[in-house]
């Protein structure tokens, strides 16, 4: 099929034509259930309805002013992501990658503003993801993303996770800053030992260095609490987010403590959109259903029903699951098969997955799936398994 679209996309041939809670259909009616959720962004599910009418009330009152003025809804939303978070300020924008954008600049900054301009250098890690723009993929790291787009960013360096005394190596008089993602997503469902997590922190008081979080995958609640370094006990210096914070209209925050957003202050940073009326209606949407008593009681409650049932099925049958990754709804398996072969067998039973590094396969359902949501994934899951091991 001819495209205009650049071919910088592996698409699939499917397409849908509208969403209901957790499932998408395409235009011949045919349901499938969305354990992928737009790669963990529709953490409400598709056409909540409360999402939907504050973005459509929103879309009729005022779209946008531009952050020349006071935006109201833009005061609520940073009040609410600071008043349950470690967070004083937030800054707002419009994907992840723009998130880590603004992290990145506020760690160099900070430094700068201390008087030590020459620390400007960030250790990331390996298997790490971090964006697509010319700083982001730099801070990923890997070669895939970054041939052919040189010269390199300058100022990242690469250490394997959970190798402190590696971390403690890469430490000069250049370093400004640790940046990890608690849980890795696109490099298969990592997690972070929260042990490692407390070990960065002390690392970093001890040398001066901010240590950043990228929370664009794990945080809004996807790991069972609202941000996934909660797990821890470890208190970051900035944090990013992205995906489900707009619950599928494009939003990022760069969440960061007063002592982390010294060197901020006007005119070192914007974003046209960053931040308006709409997306802010969207944001503060989903807050309200996150944040709301109960919610993360009940990511947990599914999570351990999706992971019961995934850990059964493996001492059952390890063709299909052989290894269990992950933190609250944010799974992984591997499988003895590839896992383009396992999402796709998946699909053709009419169950959304996702593909990551590592050959493992992500299942990031929305938040607000039921048990008997669960129990249909699971169910196609040992299908899948069962065709795939004859
Ligand atoms: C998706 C992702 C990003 C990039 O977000 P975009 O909105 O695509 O720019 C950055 N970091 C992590 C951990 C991600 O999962």
């Amino acid at each position: 099929m001819t495209s205009a679209i650049l071919p910088t996309y592996a698409r699939g041939e499917i397409s849908f034509e509208r969403g209901e809670g957790p499932y998408l259909f395409d235009a011949a009616g045919t349901r499938y259930l969305d354990f992928g959720s737009g790669i963990a962004v529709a953490c409400l599910g598709h056409g909540h309805p409360h999402l939907a009418d504050a973005i459509a009330r929103q879309a009729r009152t005022l779209m946008h002013v531009s952050n020349l003025y006071t935006i109201p809804g833009q005061e609520r939303l940073a009040e609410r992501l600071t008043a349950n978070s470690f967070a004083d300020f937030v800054f707002f924008c419009n994907s992840g990658a723009e998130a880590n954008e603004a992290l990145i600049k506020s760690a160099r900054r900070y430094h700068f503003a201390h008087g030590r301009p020459e620390r400007y250098r960030i250790i990331t890690f390996e298997n790490a993801f971090h964006g697509r723009t010319l700083a982001t993929i730099a801070a990923t790291g890997q070669q895939k993303v970054l041939e052919g787009f040189g010269p390199k960013v300058e100022g990242f360096d690469h250490v394997p996770v959970g190798d402190i005394d590696a971390v403690r190596a890469a430490i000069t008089d250049e370093t400004a800053a640790v940046l990890i993602e608690p849980v890795q997503g696109e490099g298969g469902i990592i997690v972070v030992p929260d042990e490692f997590l407390r070990e960065l922190r002390a690392l970093c008081d001890q040398h001066g260095l901010l240590l950043c979080m990228d929370e664009v995958q794990s945080g809004i609640g996807r790991t069972g609490r609202f941000l996934a370094h909660e797990w821890s006990g470890v208190r970051p210096d900035i944090v990013s987010l992205g995906k489900g914070i707009g619950g599928g209209f494009p939003l990022g925050a760069c969440l960061l403590t007063e002592a982390a957003a010294v060197g901020m202050v006007a005119g070192t940073h914007g974003s046209t959109y960053g931040g308006n009326p709409l997306a802010m209606a969207a944001g503060n949407a989903v807050l309200d259903v996150v944040l709301a008593d109960g919610f993360l009681d009940h990511v947990t409650m599914m999570a351990d029903r999706l992971r019961d049932g995934l850990e059964a099925q493996r001492q059952r049958n390890v063709t299909i699951v052989e290894e269990i990754r992950g933190r609250g709804l944010m799974l992984g398996f591997k499988s003895r098969v590839t896992n383009a072969d396992v999402t796709a067998a998946l699909r053709d039973k009419g169950l959304l997955a996702i593909p990551a590094g590592d050959n493992v396969v992500r299942l990031l359902p929305p938040l607000t799936v039921e048990d008997e949501h669960v129990d249909a994934a699971l169910d196609i899951i040992e299908q899948v398994g069962g065709e795939l091991s004859t």
